[in-house]
C-alpha cells in the first residue's frame, strides 16, 4: 500500500477534526464554523511561526478534538499515531475541573509542555486573543475581556523563549488590547493574585 504522503496525513487530520466538530459554532457574533478556529491556529503556526512539523500541524488541527466533541484517546492514537495523541493530551484541559481550576491550571502546568504543545499553546492563545477583540463573543463585558486577555498572558509568559516570532504576535496583540480595551496587563506575580481570579462567593463564568 502507498504511504501516505504529510499532505495526505494532515488532510486526514482536517477532516476528522472538521466531522468531529460538525455543528459547532464559535462564540463570535457570525457563529463562525468552529474548524475555522483549530485551522487558524495551524496556519499561525506556518505563516507566523515559521515551524514546518507535520507532528505540530496534526496536533494543532485536533487540538480541540478530545477537549470538545465525542473524540477519544483511542481513535486519535490509532488514526494518528501516539506521539499526536500524547500532544493532543498535553494541551487538553481536564473537564472534570471547574472553569477557574481550569484556567489556574493552564498558567501552572505550562512550564511542563514539551516544544510542540507550547508551540500550539502560544498559536491557540493568539488566535483566541485575537478574537477577543476582534470579534469578540456576544454578552461579553469589558472586564471579561481584559481578564480573558491577562489570563491568555498570564499563561504565556510561562513559556516564553519558545519561539521569537509567535511571541512576538502575541505582544502585538497585547499592546493593541492594552489600547482597545483601555487596561494595563500585569505581569504575571502569583497564581491567587490574578485579576482574573474570583472571590469564593462568586460563580465562575463559563467561556
Ligand atoms: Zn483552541
Amino acid at each position: 500500500m502507498k504511504q501516505p504522503t504529510e499532505f495526505d496525513q494532515l488532510m486526514d487530520a482536517i477532516i476528522f477534526a472538521a466531522n468531529k466538530h460538525q455543528g459547532q459554532v464559535r462564540k463570535d457574533a457570525d457563529h463562525s464554523p468552529y474548524i475555522t478556529h483549530p485551522l487558524a491556529v495551524a496556519r499561525a503556526i506556518a505563516e507566523i511561526g515559521g515551524v514546518g512539523d507535520t507532528l505540530v500541524y496534526k496536533a494543532a488541527i485536533l487540538h480541540d478534538t478530545i477537549e470538545d466533541t465525542n473524540t477519544t484517546e483511542e481513535e486519535i492514537r490509532l488514526r494518528f499515531g501516539e506521539e499526536v495523541l500524547q500532544v493532543v493530551l498535553e494541551v487538553t484541559d481536564d473537564k472534570s475541573l471547574n472553569k477557574m481550576e481550569r484556567k489556574q491550571r493552564q498558567v501552572m502546568h505550562a512550564p511542563n509542555l514539551s516544544y510542540p504543545a507550547r508551540i500550539i499553546k502560544l498559536a491557540d492563545k493568539i488566535i483566541n486573543c485575537q478574537d477577543i477583540l476582534k470579534s469578540p463573543p456576544e454578552g461579553w463585558t469589558l472586564q471579561r475581556r481584559r481578564d480573558y486577555i491577562q489570563w491568555g498572558a498570564d499563561v504565556i509568559s510561562q513559556i516564553r523563549s519558545t519561539n521569537e516570532a509567535l511571541e512576538a504576535a502575541f505582544d502585538q496583540i497585547i499592546t493593541e488590547a492594552e489600547e482597545i480595551l483601555d487596561f494595563q496587563v500585569q505581569p504575571f506575580d502569583s497564581i491567587d493574585q490574578r485579576p482574573w481570579g474570583f472571590a469564593p462567593n462568586q460563580v465562575p463564568q463559563e467561556d
